[in-house]
């Protein structure tokens, strides 16, 4: 890379960038298409899903999101009410309107009610999809929370067995555990970058390099990320002086594009919860040993922190304090997918709080379908003036 023009690996990155956000947009892979290796997909829904058991069993761990702000809606309101989530609205609707037909099985969790039923609209309307509901615990400071979890994925690891036609031996998930460990530390190191020199890797970049996991293999997601991170430590471009900010609420359903655009042009988002599902566990798992096991301890020692959690050691307030100084940010940004109700409490919660420790923050709500912009654009360039005067 050394001989190359900095004009070179500009355009080497736009590249990776732009096959990034083609796979943003692209369909969930169908028979036919699938990766060498795997003979059929699983779909999760947000928050966090054990990806390594489905990718040992052959079926390629694709999360669902939701359909975006292209999306019409022709059917799913006539299976849910109007004041549910759009991440929940649109997913039935993608699968109403067999854009997911493709989908070998379909994994959602009790986060919320919203989310919760749609494991039985999944079950009842699409008989020959592996419909499941994964119970993770919602308190894990419980003695029996691993033993319980692993059960739970040994239960999840049975029935992926069946669907694929033959059974995964603790060898091959040890291999999907390393694969994804690689993965696990090339994701720290894109967000070190964020963190201390973040005029070099945009929050938008940061997040479509992040989210191509979502349509690939691991392994091949590890390869785009090894190509990409040595590309971003070279970019050659200067700070800025724009405040450092922490992104909150986009755990489950995902803000527009536009929106994390718009938040780039105000401010340098050194850390964020956007698709905290892909980076919930935050060390290595454990490569030897009994890989359930050791993916159920991971789950419940060295993990992230979501509002659809309610761990005692990972307060409400705590952990975005953690996030604000671990990062060295001056200020968040608050923000709230509409019609969620663990995001909305959550909102209350860490608004009162940074009130009272003097943090400056902005709340911002979003919905899949926003069109405009404008005008949170203009929110943002205030909250971003309004703090370097008062940082100056
Ligand atoms: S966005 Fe909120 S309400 Fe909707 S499924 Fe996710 S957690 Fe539930």
């Amino acid at each position: 890379m050394t001989h190359q023009s900095q004009a070179e690996r500009e355009a080497q990155l736009g590249a990776i960038l732009e096959r990034c956000n083609d796979l943003r947009l692209s369909p969930v892979p169908k028979e036919g298409s699938l990766p060498e290796g795997y003979t059929g997909t699983l779909g999760h829904f947000p928050v966090y899903f054990p990806e390594e058991i489905a990718h040992a069993c052959g079926l390629l761990p694709v999360n669902i999101l939701g359909g975006g702000n292209k999306l019409e809606m022709k059917h799913a309101d006539a299976h849910m009410g109007s004041f549910i989530c759009s991440i929940c609205r649109s997913t039935a609707e993608m699968g109403l309107n067999g854009s997911l037909s493709g989908l070998t099985g379909f994994v959602t969790h009790p986060i919320c009610d919203a989310a919760k039923h749609l494991g039985g609209i999944w079950a009842r309307n699409f008989p020959e999809q592996l419909a499941q509901i994964l119970y993770l615990p919602q308190n894990p400071n419980t003695p029996g929370a691993v033993s319980y979890v692993a059960a739970e994925y040994q239960r999840l690891r049975g029935e992926f067995e069946k669907k694929a036609g033959h059974t995964v031996d603790d060898a091959a998930l040890s291999r999907s555990i390393r694969i994804y460990n690689r993965n696990r530390q090339l994701l720290r190191e894109l967000y070190a970058i964020r963190r201390d020199e973040p005029w070099k890797l945009s929050c938008t970049e940061g997040y479509l390099l992040l989210r191509a996991r979502t349509r690939i293999p691991c392994e091949e997601h590890n390869a785009l990320l090894e190509a990409a991170l040595p590309l971003i430590r070279a970019r050659d471009r200067a700070a800025q002086d724009k405040p450092r900010v922490v992104f909150v609420g986009g755990f489950c359903e995902q803000p527009p594009l536009e929106m994390l655009e718009a938040i780039d042009d105000a401010c340098y988002v050194v850390e964020d919860d956007l698709l905290i599902g892909l980076r919930w566990i935050t060390s290595d798992v454990p490569e030897t040993g009994d890989p359930i096991r050791a993916l159920a301890e991971s789950f419940v020692d060295r993990s992230a922190a979501s509002p659809v959690q309610h761990d005692e050691r990972k307060s409400k307030e705590g952990y975005l304090m953690e996030m604000i100084e671990s990062s060295r940010a001056e200020a968040a940004i608050v923000t709230a997918a509409k019609f969620c109700e663990p995001g909305l409490d959550e909102q209350v919660a860490w608004s009162k709080h940074l009130d009272e420790v003097g943090i400056q923050y902005l709340v911002l709500e979003f919905e899949e379908k926003m069109t405009s912009f404008e005008q949170m654009a203009m929110q943002l360039e205030t909250f971003a003036e309004s703090l370097l005067f008062s940082i100056a």
